[in-house]
Parts: C-alpha cells; structure tokens; sequence
C-alpha cells in the first residue's frame, strides 16, 4: 500500500509539472553531492548500521528533504531512488537485516514524506522558495519538516509494530537521540535548499559540516554500545563502575553518603533448565525493568554479569538503602514473566537475594563497599535467599571478620 500510494501520489503531483532547466541543474548537484557523501561516508554507514535496532536515521534525508523544496514533485522520486540505491549497493549490502524489499519500502516511505513537506509548504507559501525572505515562507519550510518527519516516522512505526505484532514505542519510534538528529538533518535540508535556491554551487559547503556531524554520530553510538549491556539495556559493568567511583569522589567531597546495592537471582539455574536460556533472558529483562523501576532519579543500575545486577544509590543512608533493596525484593516476588509470546504460562515465584553496604562506613574506595556488598549478599543466600542483608562494619579493626547484623 505504502508503495503504491507513492506512485500514485508522484503521479498526481506530477499531472501539471513543469520541470524548467533550473530546476534539472538542481536536480544534479542534489543527486551528485548526495552520492558523493554516500561515496564518502561508506564506511562510517557501514559500521553504523551493523548495531542498530532501533530505526535508522541516516543523513540522506539532508538531500530529500532539499529537493522536497527546490524541485517540482516529478523529480523528488528521482533523488530518493538514486540516494537509496547507492546506500543500499555501497554501503548496506550484506548487512544482516538489510533486504532489497525493505530498501523499496524506506525509499517509498522517503518519496511520500518528501512529497508532504512539498504539499505543506505548498499550502502554506505557495511562491515558495521564490520568496525565502517572507515570514511566511519560514514557516511552512518549519510546518514541511515537522509533516516529513510525522509521515517517515509514522510509517516506519507502523510498519515494526504489524510485522513485530507488538507495540514497543522505543522501537517503533526510535530513541530521542536518534529522533533529534533527524530534526537536524532536516534543518540542514532547509538550509541547503536555501542555498542551492540560491546558487546550487553553494551546496558544496554543506558536505563538510555534513561529514563531520555523520562521524560524530557513530562516535556517540560506539560509546553507548561500549557502556550498555545488550542483554538488558542496562549499564555494563565497566561503565557502571565509572559512574559509582565518580559519585564516590564526589560523596567524598561533599562528605555525603553513597550506597551500594547487590542483587543476584535466586536459583536462576533452575529457570533456565525448566523453560531454556531464552525465557531466562526474558526474566533477566524483567528483573532488569523491575530494578529500574525501584531506582530513583540519580540511581545507577547495572548488570553485573550473568544473574548479578548492581544499583547505586548516592546520598541514602542505612536504613533509605534497605528500604530500596526491601522494593526490590517485593516487586520481583510479584513479577510474572510470560513463557511465550502467545500468553500460556508464565514464570512467577521469583526472587532476589540483595546484599547492601554504603560508603564511607565500609571504606574509602569503590572496591571496598563493592566488596562489603558482595558479604552480605552472601549472608542473604546463606539465610535462605528472598531476602535483603547488611554487614555491621568492624568499627576499628579492619582486618576483622565481618559479622552478619541482626535484621533490620
Ligand atoms: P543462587 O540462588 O545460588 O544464586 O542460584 P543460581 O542458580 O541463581 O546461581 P548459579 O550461579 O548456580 O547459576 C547462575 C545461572 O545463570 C547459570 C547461568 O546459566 C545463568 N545465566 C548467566 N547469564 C545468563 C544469561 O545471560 N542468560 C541466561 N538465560 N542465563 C544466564
Ligand atoms: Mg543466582
Ligand atoms: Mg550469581
């Protein structure tokens, strides 16, 4: 339907065009810097594109959207079809999940939001790019990015939600860092159509800042792949780690308290033996969810490896981080993880057992609370899991064997 609607809508467009000698030069520096920065920046998509679930926004759209306003609706087609062509031989081929069917369906979803942003700005400053100083015209170019940007996104969420039969927004929508540089690259749209409105020759001092920008995001998406745990979408261990010693340092300075929670699933072993590693992941995402949930505003969780997640509470004290691990508990006993996708079954009985230990009482560095933490998880397993403990620190005698505390 999406395809055919962007034929159809082409041809309408197209029913009355005059396309003038201006608007064909047009046509070829868009189309010939766009393959140039595809030429460009082939290894940097490449790269990109391998670790995105999310939907993809590429920088292409710097010069779909341009034509959207520079050229008659007839010739739009022609600079998304070359566009994702190149990408699709040069820069995606033999990427997993990048098929020829999927690459017509982004193209047409392109072609439609082109042909929107050209309808708005149509309506709303029909002289057009004629008249680029007029109020007006400023904002139906605004009103065109927005109606592009409704018409891609919408189509492309709907397109993940029916095939996945599930509605996940972030999925569907992408995050709001991904979003945002879409809005960007929209702007950058506008103003290169100013430019070539102007002169076409003064696009060229858009690839640049062009080529600057698409490094830069794959910059952002390393680092985020570094820290975050692909499993559950928490921070990593390593990255975790950087957090909590920087809020040490920074306890350290104000002279405020930092807690340290330990959290490891209760006979987890056995979920995976009854229902397999992939219902295991799932509680593992659950129990994930259910920590983020549990955390306040400046709380840091992690996953620790395996079963074992870890959560950092700055300025708690004793009894405010007990409390914290006490919710935990409770709302993982509640939980009720679906076997199948399709209902039937689910695990529920689930619990954790949650060590807790703060800083400065259990020493000056991050190692020493982790290791604080880690003691009294221990003594939660070994009083019968399901259950949050502390150690009392040995006031004194640092060397001394830690004693289980007495409960509350
Ligand atoms: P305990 O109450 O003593 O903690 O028992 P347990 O079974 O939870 O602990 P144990 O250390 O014996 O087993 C941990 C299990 O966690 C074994 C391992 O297969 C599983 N596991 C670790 N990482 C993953 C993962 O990423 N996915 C899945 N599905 N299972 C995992
Ligand atoms: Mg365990
Ligand atoms: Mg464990």
């Amino acid at each position: 339907m999406v395809e055919l609607t962007a034929v159809a809508v082409t041809a309408l467009l197209s029913r009355q065009a005059v396309v003038t000698t201006a608007d064909l030069t047009a046509l070829g520096i868009i189309v010939g810097l766009g393959l140039l920065m595809g030429e460009l920046t082939r290894h940097v998509e490449r790269v990109r594109r391998r670790f995105n679930d999310t939907p993809h926004v590429n920088l292409t759209s710097v010069w779909t959207f341009s034509a959207a306003l520079v050229l008659p609706p007839a010739l739009t087609p022609a600079v998304v079809g070359a566009l994702y062509l190149h990408l699709f031989w040069r820069s995606w081929y033999r990427v997993r999940g990048v098929r020829a069917y999927r690459l017509v369906f982004t193209a047409s979803t392109v072609a439609l939001a082109a042909h929107t942003g050209w309808l708005v700005r149509e309506l709303v400053a029909p002289a057009g790019p004629d008249q680029w100083d007029r109020p007006v015209t400023v904002v139906a170019v605004a009103l065109a990015v927005l109606a592009y940007s409704a018409v891609n996104s919408g189509l492309v969420a709907a397109a993940i939600t029916l095939h996945e039969r599930r509605l996940d927004l972030r999925r569907a929508l992408g995050t709001g860092k991904e979003n945002a540089l879409e809005y960007g690259t929209l702007g950058l749209g506008a103003i290169t159509a100013l430019l070539i409105s102007f002169n076409p020759a003064w696009a060229l001092m858009v690839v640049p800042a062009l080529l600057v920008l698409h490094r830069s995001v794959l910059m952002r998406q390393l680092e985020e792949a570094a820290s975050t745990d692909q499993k559950t979408g928490l921070a990593n261990a390593t990255a975790w780690t950087t957090l909590a010693t920087a809020e040490i340092q920074r306890a350290a300075r104000d002279g405020s308290q930092v807690g340290v929670l330990m959290v490891d699933l209760d006979r987890f072993k056995a979920v995976n033996d009854a229902h397999g590693h992939l219902v295991g992941d799932r509680v593992l995402q659950a129990v994930a969810d259910t920590l983020t949930a549990c955390a306040r505003r400046y709380d840091v969780v992690g996953r620790w490896g395996g079963e074992e997640f870890v959560m950092l509470c700055p300025e708690v004290d004793a009894e405010a981080l007990r409390a914290i691990g006490e919710r935990v508990c409770e709302r993982v006993r509640e939980l009720r993880v679906p076997i199948s996708e399709t209902g039937g079954g689910a695990v529920d009985r689930l619990s954790v057992s949650v060590g807790v230990a703060c800083y400065p009482e259990f020493g000056p560095e991050l190692q020493d609370v982790l290791l604080a933490a880690d003691d009294a998880l221990f003594v939660a397993k070994d009083s019968g899991r399901n259950q949050v403990q502390t150690i009392v620190a040995a006031i004194g005698d640092v060397g001394a064997p830690r004693a289980p505390s007495t409960g509350s």
